[in-house]
């Protein structure tokens, strides 16, 4: 019997489709996702690989600049963050400064530290703002198609106009505020990381994950320990039987608009 990695192989040769847009051209690029970036020093196991379309591929990179940057800086390490580790975070910004100014001025403005009672010691942690528009222009259309991926590489399927992403970001000062979904999370069984032989990056990116029922995959993605993601993808059709999935905040696909957001019906 094939292993799962010998499937997904498998799967990846036969499927040389985009598995964001489904595009049927047989002209596509290699995607990581997440994205090299995100990992210290874009040092990253081999995992994670799809085949995607030059639009799809190409889409991100300031969003991925914006979450490396983010997720790092509030990443609860402060007080043991190493030389290296902090030139990367440098780099980062250098990065968003250039290609997403805006983040850095909003963080300045509405931004602070605090501090977190982690293994018996007070951290200090950035406090990163749920801005408006940092989670509309940036933290959920990342989240949605992080969250493809990660079906993808856990379900070998590609994603098209009959799908729904719907996705929910936790920030650390979300979390602290009590609103992580322990529910969910203890509802979902797999768990899943990058990983490389013996070589693991779950401190930087991990993920829980189910079909929790039938025709629904959930994940719960953790992010350098600091922030997360809750999505769930579908057939677009299950949003009529399931109208409480609704309130959520849903994307689907379309040649036209790529990836995007379904309006709500009031
Ligand atoms: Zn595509």
């Amino acid at each position: 019997m094939a292993t799962k990695r010998e499937r997904r192989e498998q799967f990846l040769k036969e499927n040389p489709y985009c598995i964001f847009c489904g595009e049927n051209s047989r002209k596509t690029t290699k995607e990581h996702s997440p994205p090299r970036c995100l990992f210290f020093n874009k040092h990253r196991p081999k995992s994670h690989e799809f085949n995607a379309c030059y639009k799809c591929n190409n889409g991100s990179r300031e969003q991925d600049l914006v979450v490396s940057f983010l997720t790092i800086a509030s990443s609860n390490v402060f007080n043991d963050f190493d030389r290296a580790k902090s030139d990367y975070l440098d780099k980062l910004m250098i990065g968003v400064s250039k290609y997403a100014k805006w983040v850095l001025d909003m963080l300045e403005e509405e931004s602070g530290q605090h501090y977190v009672l982690k293994d018996g010691d007070w951290r200090r942690t950035a406090k990163i703002m749920m801005d408006k528009r940092l989670v509309v222009e940036v933290l959920e259309p990342w989240a949605a198609k992080t969250a493809i991926a990660l079906w993808s590489e856990q379900t070998c399927e590609r994603f098209n106009e009959n799908y729904f992403v719907s996705v929910n970001w936790i920030t650390n000062a979300s979390t602290l505020k009590g609103s992580y979904p322990a529910e969910v999370a203890s509802a979902l069984k797999k768990y899943s990381s990058l990983k490389q032989g013996s070589w693991n990056t779950a401190d930087q990116f991990q993920y829980i994950f189910d079909t929790a029922e039938e025709n629904l995959f959930v994940v719960l993605a953790e992010i350098h320990l600091s922030h997360l993601f809750l999505a769930s993808i579908g057939k677009i059709a299950l949003l009529d039987e399931r109208p409480e999935l609704r309130s959520w905040n849903n994307f689907t696909f379309n040649k036209e608009e790529r990836l995007h957001k379904i309006l709500q019906a009031d």
